[in-house]
């Protein structure tokens, strides 16, 4: 199947600096996707006159689509259109009609146009000029045998509108590509771990293309597929393998629609006309925090405590003062005992509970940093698991949160 395949060069010399991310061509390689057009090669420049060359000549040479940003600009080191107009041996050609409009745009603000802004006015000899709207710098299309050219400004509120207003339909067109992209989201398992359950699945197949992602408590499989048939056909190329990771991944994929964990939870928490509390320890209020993010969690969440001291534990939740004194507050017996209290002071249908050491300080041999117990407690039972995270504080946090939210997915799930 043929497929078209495109590149980008970014230039900038802020680009390569640490204070200034590129963007645009996060942009511009998600909406290329989108319609089934893959990028081979993205490059980063510097505002240097033979690098810029360089990387122009050897986009030529071989991507089919070319699109270059930034540079455009009325400074000295906005040096794109000549860069262009030298790799390509085109003149750059004056349009009186252009440095109008930049005059005009001027006017409109009471002001008058700055003499180096006349140079945005020349454009590449055969070029079409993409008229910008929302900035100063025109763009341009170029067709340079049969590979094709668009150069556009660089700042992203210029370049996003005009991408979508004069390229990305054309090349919709062109690439005859219907896509569906999907992703499946777990937790539970570490990268390596669901990687060797499902490499064998998809290790040589190009369509769906799978990409692994992995976070500090979340896995994410993307996957994308394309049809020169239609939507469906790519889409059931999609469920098809989504089909098989779930056979090999069970419940550990929480989500196949984009959800959060939180979300999830919510849902079936809703769904079951149940409620929660929360006690949190060493996550100050992070659990409390995603359960709440989502719209309507007052239907099921009833409070959330943040019992950092020993005395906190024990008014709020009523924990046994002999308990901490006997295991410490970083503890299995802590974590059910703050569970089980929860449940009980808030009436509700679950009481989950956190108590750990986030680090980096706090850590001893016997309890290090990272140790955290988690604790459910519902009805007629409790659960309490012993985790050893890694990471900073942050992160030590997050999982420990998330940890929290995945043993009452599961604890939901398994009722059904
Ligand atoms: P201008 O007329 O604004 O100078 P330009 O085409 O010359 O337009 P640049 O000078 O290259 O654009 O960039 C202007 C600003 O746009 C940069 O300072 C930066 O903030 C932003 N920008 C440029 N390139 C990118 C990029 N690839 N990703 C994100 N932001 C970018
Ligand atoms: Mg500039």
């Amino acid at each position: 199947m043929f497929r078209l395949e495109a590149e980008i060069i970014a230039i900038g010399s802020e680009l390569l600096t640490s204070h200034c991310i590129d963007t645009n061509s996060l942009y511009l390689i998600e909406k290329l996707n989108s319609i089934g057009i893959e990028v081979k090669f993205k490059t980063i420049v510097r505002d240097k006159e033979e690098d810029i060359i360089q990387c122009i000549k050897n986009a030529i040479s071989r991507s089919q689509i070319i699109i270059a940003t930034g540079g455009l600009g009325p400074t000295e080191d906005d040096i794109t259109r000549e860069c262009f107009s030298k790799a390509l041996k085109r003149k750059l050609i004056y349009y009186p009609e252009i440095e109008e409009k930049i005059r005009e745009r001027f006017r409109k603000r009471g002001l008058s146009m700055p003499l180096i802004c006349k140079k945005q006015a020349y454009i590449l000899e055969g070029a079409k000029v993409l008229m910008n709207e929302w900035g100063t710098a025109p763009g341009m299309k170029i067709k340079e045998g049969n590979k094709l050219l668009f150069i556009l400004p660089g700042p992203p509120k210029e370049l996003k509108p005009m991408f979508e207003k004069y390229i990305f339909h054309e090349l919709k067109k062109l690439s005859k590509q219907f896509v569906c992209s999907k992703s499946i989201k777990i937790t539970g398992l570490t990268e390596s771990q669901t990687e060797t359950l499902i490499s064998d699945l998809y290790k040589k197949i190009e369509n769906p293309k799978i990409s692994i992602l992995a976070y500090p408590g979340q896995i994410e499989i993307r996957l994308i597929a394309h049809s020169d048939k239609n939507y469906e056909a790519a889409e059931s190329l999609v469920e098809n393998m989504i089909d098989k990771f779930r056979e090999r991944l069970k419940n550990n994929i929480f989500s196949t629609s984009g959800e959060e964990l939180e979300e999830v939870i919510g849902k079936l928490l809703k769904e079951r006309k149940e409620t929660l509390a929360v006690a949190e320890s060493c996550t100050g209020g992070l659990l409390s925090n995603r359960i709440t993010n989502v719209s309507g969690s007052s239907n099921y969440f009833e409070r959330g405590f943040v019992t950092y001291s020993n005395e906190a534990k024990i008014e709020n939740l009523g924990v046994p003062k002999d308990l901490i004194l006997k295991y410490g507050a970083v503890s299995k017996e802590v974590a059910e005992a703050m569970a089980i209290g929860v449940r009980k002071i808030a009436k509700t249908d679950y009481g989950l509970s956190i108590t750990g050491i986030a680090g980096p300080t706090g850590g001893t041999p016997e309890k290090p940093v990272g140790l955290v117990y988690i604790g459910l407690a519902w009805k007629d039972g409790v659960l309490v698991t012993r985790n050893q995270f890694l990471g900073d504080r942050e992160s030590i946090k997050f999982q420990s949160t998330q940890k929290a939210l995945d043993m009452l997915r599961r604890h939901l799930i398994q009722k059904t």
